[in-house]
């Protein structure tokens, strides 16, 4: 029996990546934490570093010694929780704390808090470090919106916090940053989200490509009579004679349980049957010119993200690992 097929496209990725650049008027790194946001970054990053990306960013050691591995010596690999003193020589530590930034002595990333509360030295401390450094870096906590106020606030601090580290190169934005305007450049920006397809500009039309598509197979079509209920809780009732088609893929492989649908087959949008299942998920397909044998439930993830109440971060990371993966142009 067929499973899902999660397709990702990686010209569009890397097309994303060098729209990132452009906008930023600076090169960009490539934030490939979480797997590259659930799509594999053992195919993103080689495709990546192959259009001349030279800079990637993880969560932890452990991604960052698995994607030296993929990509061999050359690009740098920053690991953004940090590690201690030595302990992986192929990786280079993001400096979170005075402490940690004291007792480096190997090139490394200084990363600043300017408003986050989350990682990184304090702005207004004056770390101490023997490091040779990379580059200083902080990160903003409401780039996707602009006017929030914060975001002066954190590039004043940083601006104020860099220039006690003459010469060093600064890496400011995120994905939502890049669009924020010039007072957000830096030498360096960080993408990761856009470059995986998600609007980087609430509410405004996404700049960037689609880059996933999810279709789930058609496991079974059923006729229900109308009156007849569908699902966990009887939560559908067919309001006619309708056809329902049950496809292979529930709450459990990512797809979130408060989606509302739609879904899409044979060319048009099929709403949702009743409640999402752990492994299964039903469709109203009566009115597609063709029984179908795919259902289309991941095309524009930041519309299955609002709809389900939640972001496309989350939604890419989640996507389940029982799906065959396919990478368009690799
Ligand atoms: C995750 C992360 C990024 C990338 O953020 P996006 O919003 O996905 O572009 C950049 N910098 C840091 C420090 C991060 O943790």
């Amino acid at each position: 029996m067929d499973t899902g097929r999660l397709r990702v496209e990686l010209p569009a990725i890397v097309r994303n990546w060098r729209r990132c650049a452009a906008a930023h008027g600076a090169p960009a790194a490539a934030v490939v934490k979480a797997d590259a946001y659930g799509l594999g970054a053992a195919r993103v990053a080689p495709a990546l570093a192959a259009a001349g990306c030279r800079h990637f960013f993880v969560a932890t050691p452990a991604e960052g010694e698995a994607l030296r591995d993929t990509l061999g010596e050359g690009p740098m690999i920053a690991v953004l929780d940090g590690f201690a003193p030595g302990a992986h020589p192929r990786l280079t530590p993001v400096l979170n704390t005075p402490e940690r930034a004291a007792a480096e002595t190997a090139p490394a990333i200084l990363h600043i808090d300017t408003g986050m509360n989350r990682l990184g030295v304090p702005h207004d401390a004056a770390p101490e470090t023997r490091a040779p450094l990379l580059f200083v870096m902080t990160h903003l906590a409401v780039a996707e919106e602009p006017a929030h106020a914060l975001n002066a606030v954190q590039a004043r601090r940083f601006a104020a916090a860099a220039a006690r580290f003459p010469g060093v190169a600064r890496s400011f934005a995120n994905s939502s940053g890049i669009f924020l305007g010039a007072g957000f450049r830096s030498d360096l920006a960080r993408p990761g989200a856009a470059l995986y397809g998600v609007n980087p500009t609430p509410g405004q039309p996404n700049p960037m490509e689609p880059v996933v598509t999810l279709d789930l197979p058609v496991l079974q079509l059923r006729r229900v009579p109308a009156g007849e209920s569908v699902g966990y809780g009887a939560a559908w009732v067919a309001g006619r004679d309708s056809l329902v088609a049950t496809v292979a893929g529930g709450y459990a492989d990512g797809i979130p349980r408060g989606w509302r649908g739609p879904g899409l087959a044979e060319g048009l949008a099929v709403p949702l049957a009743g409640r999402i299942s752990m492994d299964l998920m039903m469709f109203d397909v009566t009115d597609c010119p063709r029984p179908p044998e795919w259902v289309r439930v991941l095309g524009a993830v930041d519309a299955v993200a609002e709809s389900a109440g939640t972001i496309g971060y989350e939604v890419l990371t989640r996507l389940g690992r029982r799906f065959a993966r396919g990478y368009g142009g690799a």
